[in-house]
């Protein structure tokens, strides 16, 4: 049976494309930089290496199975194959979106973590943690990310570009174009001075009010 046929993966394959145009309207990348996966069940589609977004198709988009074996379809699968999938690995997530977005680029040249500008950062889980530098699509890369994302749903890579994970690839998509404001709005405030940052009580109270509002909305009308 052909694996790379059913609707699930065809749906998928048509999803990569159009986020991976937006990747490039929204500049969160430019050419063929950065890649997006999504998970199904044990195979994970992700855009191929090389390939510029604005010529990208669904047949060109790649599967591998989450033990790492590519299923040809003539194309290479990202670089970043082992960051996806020690992160699919490590985590409840089932899709990532990694960018080179010019924000987090800059904030990771110069800061070792992107702090609590705004409560909005509880939505990644909190102070984003810059992992340390390593060659693009190595194993140790896989492992750094994977380490700095304890507890968050967002890394930022040094010198590199950043990684945000998601229920689906909508909410990842979300998460990575938060992190971009959030660093944004960071190095503006530092433009005044020295920023005031949010306490870790102060967060953990936007997090509770936030599930019981999600709580409350859960409960609304039948
Ligand atoms: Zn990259």
């Amino acid at each position: 049976m052909d694996r790379g046929a059913s609707d699930e993966l065809r749906a998928a394959r048509t999803q990569l494309v159009s986020y991976s145009a937006r990747l490039l309207a929204d500049g969160l990348a430019i050419g063929s930089a950065g890649n997006i996966s999504v998970r199904i069940g044990d195979l994970m589609a992700i855009t191929p290496s090389g390939i510029a977004y604005h010529e990208l198709r669904a047949d060109d988009i790649c599967l591998v199975t989450t033990d790492g074996t590519e299923l040809a379809n003539g194309e290479t699968p990202s670089s970043e194959t082992p960051m996806h999938l020690a992160i699919y690995a490590a985590t409840n997530a089932a899709a990532i979106v990694h960018t080179h977005s010019p924000e987090v680029i800059a904030l990771s040249a110069s800061r070792p973590e992107l702090p609590t500008i705004h409560y909005a950062i509880t939505g990644l889980g909190g102070p984003v943690r810059v992992a340390p530098y390593v060659r693009f699509g190595s194993d140790e890369l896989a492992a750094a990310a994977v380490g700095a994302l304890d507890g968050r749903s967002a890394v930022i890579l040094r010198n590199h570009g950043a990684v945000t994970y998601g229920r689906d690839l909508a909410q990842a998509y979300d998460r990575a174009l938060l992190l971009e404001w959030l660093a944004r709005t960071y190095r503006m405030a530092l433009s005044y001075g020295d920023p005031a940052t949010l306490s870790t009580a102060e967060l953990d109270e936007v997090t509770a009010e936030t599930r019981r509002r999600r709580y409350g909305e859960r409960r609304g009308p039948a």
